[in-house]
């Protein structure tokens, strides 16, 4: 019912053309860890349709969250209250200007990096083999072999849920950390112009080449995961701590902790999000009370709308 009234509102408001409903997606189908129930996803066509289509949902009290390429999270298995908004890929393209450009949240990462290298342009070669959205990469200051995609962020448009408003911000107006950002959870990325060193296009592949390999010799990557499960505590690697307990290879219902990685859980056997949250506690436990280090998730947990992040 809500649902019908949702869409004709949308409709009237907004056009088809700009944000399209899709009712009751499986979010297993959405996310790396092919995990999570269902959930109304508004794919945005385009963004300038954002400041309306945010007020309507205010207006119907639907609260909402952003999805990138479903690469960091771990869904529920009941499925979301409220809507998931998604940005369509192809709603805008990267624009050069020297050894700046434009890149749209929606673009897929590793596709940015290579049409950066494309044009000469290097220093995200690190991030190659980091699925999902520019977005998302902003979002987490996604990062890998020395690189991390903050640095060479110089300014940043971003939809403002709390406002309802487009701004652009300045390196001074946002911080970047550790798999940390300041941005609020209603904020919407929507691109960001980084400035990037000029290398000659063979080093860059080279070096991406180099990254690949090293990836794929140590992290489960044929496998459904959603990268790393915790940060590295200060001082720590959370890989090491999690393999020096020899947790490597526990099995809670479908979900591992992968023998190659022990960072990674892996979905191996039809794991559902339960699973996955019972080998995360059952991890953070062990490696508590064998040394007293308390791990943090770096993935994403939607379970509860009113607990976003
Ligand atoms: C095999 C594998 C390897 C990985 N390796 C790495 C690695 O080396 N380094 C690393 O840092 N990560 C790694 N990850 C984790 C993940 O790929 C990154 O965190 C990635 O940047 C998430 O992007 P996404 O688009 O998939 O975001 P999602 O998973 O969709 O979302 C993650 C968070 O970002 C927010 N978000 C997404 N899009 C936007 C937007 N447009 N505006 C605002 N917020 C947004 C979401 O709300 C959510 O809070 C790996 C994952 C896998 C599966």
């Amino acid at each position: 019912m809500r649902s019908n009234a949702l869409k004709e509102e949308m409709a009237g408001r907004v056009g088809a053309a700009a944000a399209l409903w899709l009712p009751g997606e499986l979010m297993a189908r959405h996310t790396s860890l092919g995990i999570g129930g269902p959930a109304d996803v508004i794919e945005i066509r385009d963004a300038f349709c954002l400041p309306e289509l945010v007020a309507i949902l205010r207006e119907y009290g639907i609260p909402w969250r952003i999805m990138g390429g479903g690469t960091n999270l771990l869904v529920a298995d009941e499925g979301l209250e409220g809507v998931v908004l998604h940005l369509a890929r192809t709603w805008k393209a990267l624009e050069f200007q020297s050894n700046r450009v434009e890149v749209p949240a929606s673009q897929n990462l590793g596709t940015a990096v290579m049409e950066c290298a494309k044009r000469n342009l290097g220093g995200m070669e690190g991030l190659i083999g980091v699925p999902g959205s520019v977005g998302g990469a902003l979002r987490m200051n996604a990062g890998a072999y020395g690189t991390q995609i903050g640095d060479a962020v110089r300014s940043l448009t971003v939809f403002r849920g709390a406002v309802g408003r487009v701004e652009t911000l300045q390196t001074s107006e946002m911080r970047f950390e550790y798999r940390h950002t300041s941005f609020a959870p209603d904020d919407i990325m929507l691109s960001a112009l980084l400035e990037l060193p000029e290398r000659p296009y063979t080093d860059i592949l080279e070096r991406v080449k180099q990254c690949n390999q090293r990836r794929r010799a140590s992290q489960p990557v044929n496998e459904k995961s959603a990268g790393c499960i915790f940060k590295n505590p200060p001082g720590y690697s959370a890989g090491k701590l999690i393999d020096e307990l020899g947790l490597k290879g526990t099995r809670v219902g479908g979900a591992v902790v992968s023998e190659r990685h022990a960072n990674f859980v892996v979905n191996r056997f039809q794991a559902s999000a339960s699973d996955i949250l019972k080998l995360i506690e059952l991890i953070r436990e062990r490696v508590l009370r064998a040394c007293g280090v308390e791990l943090e998730e770096e993935v994403i947990i939607w379970r509860d709308i009113a607990k976003l992040q």
